[in-house]
């Protein structure tokens, strides 16, 4: 499912009033999630719950990043402390600040959350307190405790990535012949050296996925290549002849 299409989801639970207390979401693509907080914020706190931007004083509020009842922690790839969940509890266990009434938060990168983090989370997930609700983000569901997942209501969002082409990754997991390598090759070669360290650092973040030591290994040398400066072509041939060699 794509963002746009989830929003339209939840606006609908909003407006019928069910809209689950409750929610995970996993992504392939963080900065998506970026635009999506803001819009689902928006729509939630509008007057109108209106879909588009209706220029009330609600959704001018929202974005102008007025809104005090709205907390987001984590950047997605560093551990979400034991406090700053005690803090968002603490916060949001009071009765919201502003007269809207609604209160939300996102834990962006929840795999990265300590089973400390997670246990201080759970009752407050399950016994949330009015109108309050939350947004739990992951790149990997297969990494977050079932604890947590089990308490949520859980999404799929897959947006095509511009930096890599929409199937480069199940071809990459799937690579069987010699042309194949090849022709990835060729379409690596196209890249700048900034897509070529975010593509290797996205494959990277879900190693979860790759049950070869030996490929992780050939990312991560693959990743160091490419930012000491390392001929851009040598460092993509390497990787190529690792991906021969396997
Ligand atoms: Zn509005």
């Amino acid at each position: 499912m794509k963002s746009k299409e989830l929003l339209m989801e939840l606006h609908l639970d909003i407006v019928k009033n069910k809209l689950s207390h409750a929610i995970l979401i996993n992504t392939n693509n963080l900065s998506e999630i970026e635009k999506f907080k803001l819009e689902f914020v928006r729509i939630l706190f509008c007057s109108n719950h209106s879909f588009i931007n209706d220029q009330c004083v609600w959704c001018k509020k929202v974005l102008t990043n007025e809104v005090l009842d709205y907390v987001s922690v984590g950047d997605g790839h560093s551990t979400i402390k034991k406090d700053e969940i005690q803090n968002i509890i603490r916060k949001f266990s009071q009765s919201a600040i502003e007269t809207r009434g609604y209160k939300i938060y996102f834990l962006i990168g929840v795999e990265y959350m300590t089973k400390e983090s997670a246990n201080s989370l759970l009752k407050f997930l399950e016994e949330p307190p009015a109108n309050t609700f939350a947004f739990l983000i992951t790149r990997d569901i297969s990494l977050v405790l079932p604890t947590l997942k089990s308490r949520t209501r859980n999404y799929v969002l897959w947006e095509e990535l511009n930096y890599l082409e929409n199937n480069s990754l199940k071809e990459l997991l799937h690579i069987e012949n010699k042309y194949e390598i090849l022709l990835f090759g060729i379409k690596l070669k196209t890249k700048t050296k900034e897509e070529l360290i975010i593509y290797v650092q996205d494959l990277l973040d879900q190693k979860s996925l790759f049950s070869n030591e030996f490929w992780i290994s050939l990312l991560v040398e693959f990743k160091s290549n490419i930012e000491s400066q390392i001929n851009q072509q040598l460092a993509i041939e390497k990787l190529l002849i690792g991906l021969y060699e396997l």
